[in-house]
């Protein structure tokens, strides 16, 4: 198992995007996005895995794929009427932007690695004991329409393990220090997350919230851990749409389960 959250450091792009921008659709050099992803899997040991790289087009929206093979379609039978329902995509194929568009994946097969990008979003990477995974995008928006119970409850459906046994990974995002929000955005969290949301003067814990998405999900406390960094803060090492005004590059969570060779 492969899980990792970048830093922009160690890639080829240049100006605002320097230097490991991940994400192919902020307006820099397809050349260099695609050098930094190999440079990125070639760090994670898993070259060979770039052509079954799944990275959707993110819309800030909660809907969540699943990610298996026809033995997993199986697996899931019972469940697909449920899952259809509830608006999850399933797929056997592989798939990647643009056709594909969730904020949420869960994969249960070895050796495709799945990749969000983020600057100042939060990133969640899930994992169940027998190696299957999710990485989810939880912006202000996706948090409030609950994405993250929602990779949760699929994870949990895909892999066939409660809940409980997961290990939730928060990776590098605004924090609470850097966040201030309009009335409507608090309080909307607040209705939605409780008080502990509003941390000081209109500065909103996104955090917070996503810990609270996950734990009512099942998600054990102790389970989940978070890299406790600020992006807007940390602008030498991450990137941030916020403290960089919009033009910047994009780290990622990405995760494989790696097959035995
Ligand atoms: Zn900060």
């Amino acid at each position: 198992m492969t899980i990792a959250f970048t830093t922009r450091e160690g890639g080829v792009s240049e100006g605002a995007y320097a230097s490991l921008n991940l994400a192919d659709h902020v307006g820099d050099n397809p050349e260099h996005v695609a050098e930094n992803r190999r440079i990125l899997l070639e760090a994670l040991d898993i070259p060979n895995c770039a052509e079954c790289l799944v990275n959707p087009v993110q819309v800030h929206g909660d809907t969540v794929a699943i990610f298996t093979d026809e033995a997993g379609k199986e697996h899931m039978e019972d469940a697909v009427e449920l899952l259809d329902a509830q608006g999850v995509l399933l797929f056997t194929e592989h798939r990647t932007s643009p056709e594909l568009e969730c904020d949420a994946i869960a994969c249960t097969v070895e050796d495709v690695p799945v990749m969000l990008c983020y600057a100042d979003c939060v990133p969640i990477i899930l994992v169940a004991p027998n190696g299957c995974f999710a990485v989810v995008h939880s912006g202000w928006k996706g948090t409030l329409k609950s994405i993250a119970e929602k990779a949760v409850h699929a994870l949990s459906v895909a892999s066939g393990c409660p809940s409980s046994s997961f290990n939730a990974y928060i990776g590098p995002h605004i924090g609470s220090c850097c966040y201030e929000v309009s009335d409507e955005i608090l309080d909307a969290f607040v209705a939605e997350f409780g008080e502990a949301c509003d941390a000081f003067a209109n500065h909103l814990d996104l955090e917070y919230a996503v810990v609270s998405a996950l734990r009512s999900a099942g998600v054990e406390s102790d389970r989940i851990v978070s890299s406790g960094i600020c992006t807007a803060c940390s602008t030498d090492c991450f990137y941030s749409y916020r403290a960089e005004g919009g033009t910047t590059g994009r780290i990622a969570a990405i995760a494989c389960r790696k097959g035995v060779s």
